[in-house]
């Protein structure tokens, strides 16, 4: 990779496209350089983060959460200062233990540790420093304001480089899939305020961790990822309608169209987001549970 690839977005902050077009196990990453070198997210890749290191040492490497495709090649960067969120549990750590969280059982926690080992996943040393939510931190030329986001994940966060105004929205991504609230503490409601919170801010430019930068107005773009909360629920309340127990909605996968390419880790993430769906649904009167299957009453 040279330089050109890389894509200047304002003074001293640039927008790392990662492999394999940003997608899952990658992501794209920032740079802010000024002062001191900056790398915000390193699930770039490892020839990307070479390449970059060798003409500009990175002197900080920013992890926005916890999630593999975010923290993936931190360990080509293991001898810099290493930032993580202030609610980022020390699990962090063990690859086992990390995955216990991510899956709610230590057996699929191994699953997921050998999954994620399978594509370079190294568990995170402690970290030298820790930021939380409001903290302006002020590297590489740039004003940085952390803004915890924690309805994807506990220490998932956006920032706001105020001097550019470019609004770093993370896994708040703008993806065909939607939002993703998989793991046991991801919680959807948490999540769409979040979306609500992070798309008022006064910004000029809006990019993600998996799509391409947005230049100018994105309203558009955030409103349609809040239909895609709807869209997923109606998927499962259509399902309702059949009269399907929870194992049966699993499998039909309204979610991941049985795509994901690990089974058994796609049956974990699966369930957690069919099951989240139904609680709402249910809560909201929609759909009620008897005899274990799932029945529609609303309309
Ligand atoms: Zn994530």
């Amino acid at each position: 990779m040279n330089r050109g690839e890389i894509e200047k977005l304002d003074e001293n902050i640039y927008f790392v496209p990662g492999e394999n077009g940003g997608r899952f196990p990658a992501c794209h990453g920032f740079l802010l350089d000024g002062g001191e070198t900056v790398l915000i997210d390193s699930g770039v890749g490892e020839e990307r983060i070479k390449a970059i290191d060798s003409e500009k040492r990175i002197d900080i490497l920013i992890i926005t959460h916890s999630h593999p495709d975010h923290i993936r090649c931190w360990n080509f960067l293991h001898d810099r200062v290493v930032m993580v969120p202030q609610e980022t549990p020390d699990v962090v750590t063990d690859l086992d233990l990390l995955g216990e969280r991510f899956t709610g059982s230590p057996e699929d926690g191994r699953k997921w540790a050998k999954y994620v080992g399978g594509f370079g996943v190294q568990p995170l040393r402690a970290p030298d420093e820790r930021f939380s939510d409001g903290e302006l931190l002020q590297l590489g030329g740039c004003h940085l304001e952390a803004i915890h986001t924690p309805g994807h994940l506990k220490d998932h966060y956006c920032f706001f480089e105020r001097k550019s105004g470019t609004l770093i929205t993370t896994d708040i991504d703008f993806t065909s899939f939607g939002p993703w609230y998989g793991n046991p503490e991801s919680d959807i409601e948490v999540f769409r305020k979040d979306v609500t919170r992070v798309m008022a801010l006064p910004y000029k430019r809006v990019c993600s961790s998996h799509k391409t930068p947005i230049e100018g107005d994105a309203t558009e773009q955030f409103e349609g990822f809040l239909r895609s909360f709807e869209r997923q629920r109606q998927a499962v309340l259509e399902l309702c309608e059949k009269r399907m127990t929870l194992d049966s909605i699993i499998a039909a996968s309204p979610f991941y169209r049985n795509s994901f390419p690990n089974k058994e880790l796609q049956r974990v993430f699966e369930t957690n987001l069919v099951r989240k769906n139904l609680e709402q649904l249910q809560r909201d009167g929609w759909v009620m549970e008897s005899n274990g299957r799932y029945l529609r009453t609303g309309s």
